[in-house]
């Protein structure tokens, strides 16, 4: 066995990072979300001879392997290259092994091509298919090529359109397409695995070094265990689905029998890892992760994007299970078959439980939920003022308190129920979830005159806070707050920046942490106010985040 690149593949990944480098980060990557492809990042790599480069000599090509191909689409996609080069690389591939000069040709010449990854009727979301010049789809007995159906928008762009097969023209039929068609998926499996592999070790990178930069309770947190531990064990499972991910490759390369196994393989687990990888490199970025100018939210919805070109990624799991035991392969559904009749435990809830389930539904049934999520999507304000007066009206914010301070009295599981079905609606409750907790926090502490005159108004609907906790250098560490409290005759000055406050710019007042005694012990000094937000000298600026949802800086 030996797992090391020939000095060729070294200088062909070296030469690959340099054109990455300079023709594919963050800024160029965003870029070309919007249009779906970096045509200035497509050139250069057709100048480089990338997309041709593993089709054999005597049909044009530089003749390379699979595995020379791979270590240029690692590159590609630690780089998150916004271009379709291993589609091109399996379409051209594909053409070739059926002598299928023409749309080859197009290709040699430079032109892009995508492949339909269904086979049979119907359309099917392709990636690069608004774009690619040349696109291929297998029709269940012809392979045909067809122009891309409407566009559609994606998690990352990748300009996603739909293709169907119908009505394209044929260019070839028989077994040997069937075989041919099947190949070039297991190439498109292989090569995409090496891509999300690629991408698995940059964002993990980015991680790291955000790890070591960030300080919070006074030291970095990359010296803390928790985030040490976890990156060790994402480091060996990176390394684990390159690997996998090479032995596909390889195997192809090869025409070992295990092939198509070891391709589903490395599809299933690169893409987990790279989903993986990306989600906890987000985590460790903390809130800063969700900020679009972060590059971190571009890996994790790259890595979650291309793992989905496939449909749902575990349909994966039963093509391995086909490999590995053919058509005796268990199905999904016979793993219910051997259930006891009694179990012993009952997780059905209460009829009065699924009463007040039939009540909430009602309820939402009755406001216009997909006008509310419309303009929440297009605002990016997780609020609705109609919405939230119409829960309010039914005693909603307010399902678990005390029926003396104008609660329901609901119990928990009736609470996660009403949580249940608002989350699942889909209507924006951010508003009701801080209205809730700045509420509930002044039923236990706030003054008797807050609650005479502040508590009525948050459960009627008719006011909503937000909360000013998180400042710049006080996220997980907020007793570090900075923003200073001073005491002037009977007024407070507060001065300060808080970062996060979501729904600053709908609410009527701030919950907010100051430090009103400096000459204590840090969670000593700390006071909350509760403070209108027409009160001059507040400013609030907008941030965008990943999932379009509007959080703020407050000045
Ligand atoms: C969409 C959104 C809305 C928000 N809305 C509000 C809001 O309305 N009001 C508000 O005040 N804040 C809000 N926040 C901010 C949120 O409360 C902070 O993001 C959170 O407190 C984490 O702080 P941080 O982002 O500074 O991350 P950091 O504290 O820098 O943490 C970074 C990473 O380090 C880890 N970490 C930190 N310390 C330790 C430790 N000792 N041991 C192990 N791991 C550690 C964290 O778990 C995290 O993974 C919002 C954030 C987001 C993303």
């Amino acid at each position: 066995m030996d797992l090391s690149l020939t000095p060729d593949q070294d200088a062909l990944r070296e030469a690959t990072t340099r054109l990455y480098a300079k023709e594919s980060h963050g800024e160029r990557v965003r870029e070309a979300e919007a249009r779906g492809l970096d045509p200035v990042l497509w050139d250069a790599v057709v100048q480089m001879g990338l997309p041709v480069m593993a089709v054999p000599e005597s049909q044009g090509g530089a003749g390379a392997s699979l595995t020379d191909l791979a270590v240029a689409v690692e590159v590609h996609g630690a780089h998150l290259g916004s271009a379709p080069l291993v589609e091109t690389a399996v379409v051209a591939r594909l053409l070739a092994r059926l002598g299928l000069d023409e749309p080859l040709s197009r290709i040699m010449a430079g032109g892009s091509a995508t492949l339909r990854l269904t086979a049979g009727p119907g359309r099917s979301v392709t990636a690069y298919a608004a774009v690619a010049d040349v696109i291929v789809a297998y029709d269940g007995t012809s392979l045909v090529s067809v122009a891309a159906g409407p566009a559609r928008k994606g998690l990352a762009g990748l300009a996603l359109a739909d293709v169907d097969p119908a009505g394209g023209t044929v260019l070839a039929a028989g077994t040997e397409v069937t075989a041919s068609y099947a190949l070039a998926l297991d190439e498109w499996r292989a090569l995409t695995a090496v891509a999300q592999a690629g991408l698995s070790r940059a964002t993990l990178d980015v991680g790291v070094q955000y790890a070591k930069d960030r300080h919070q309770f006074g030291a970095p947190i990359a010296s803390f265990q928790t985030i040490q531990h976890r990156f060790a064990d994402l480091h060996a499972r990176v390394d684990s689905s390159r690997l996998l991910a090479y032995q596909a490759i390889w195997a192809l390369d090869e025409g070992e029998p295990t092939a198509a196994g070891l391709a589903a393989q490395a599809s299933w687990w690169c893409g987990e890892i790279a989903d993986e990888a990306a989600g906890f490199s987000l985590h460790v970025h903390g809130g800063y992760g969700f900020m679009l100018e972060y590059d971190v939210q571009l890996h994790v919805r790259r890595a979650k994007a291309t793992r989905l070109l496939l449909g749902d990624p575990r349909q994966e799991l039963q093509v391995i299970a086909e490999h590995r035991w053919g058509a005796s392969a268990p199905s999904p559904e016979l793993s219910h078959t051997a259930r006891p009749t009694r179990a012993g435990m009952d997780f059905r809830f209460e009829p009065e439980t699924e009463a007040f389930r039939s009540e909430v539904r009602s309820f939402i049934a009755e406001q216009p939920i997909d006008e509310i999520i419309r303009r929440a999507h297009a605002t990016g304000t997780m609020h609705d003022w109609g919405f939230h007066r119409a829960l309010c009206d039914k005693g909603y914010l307010a399902a678990g308190w005390p029926t003396e301070f104008g609660g329901l009295g609901r119990s928990a599981i009736d609470q996660c129920v009403l949580m249940q079905e608002f989350y699942g609606s889909g209507a924006p409750i951010d508003g009701l979830n801080i209205a809730a907790m700045v509420g509930a926090t002044l039923l236990v502490c706030g003054s008797d005159e807050q609650k005479a005159t502040v508590l009525p108004r948050i459960l009627a609907g008719e006011v909503m806070g937000c909360l000013g906790y998180s400042e710049p250098d006080a996220g997980s560490d907020v007793a570090a707050v900075a923003t200073k409290a001073i005491r002037d005759g009977e007024d407070w000055v507060i001065e300060g920046q808080k970062m996060f406050t979501t729904m600053a710019h709908e609410a009527h007042f701030v919950f907010l942490l100051a430090r009103s005694n400096p000459d204590v012990p840090k969670h000593k000094g700390l006071t909350m106010f509760l403070i209108p937000m027409d009160t001059p000298g507040i400013e609030i600026t907008p941030v965008e985040t990943m999932g379009g949802e509007r959080t703020n800086i407050t000045f």
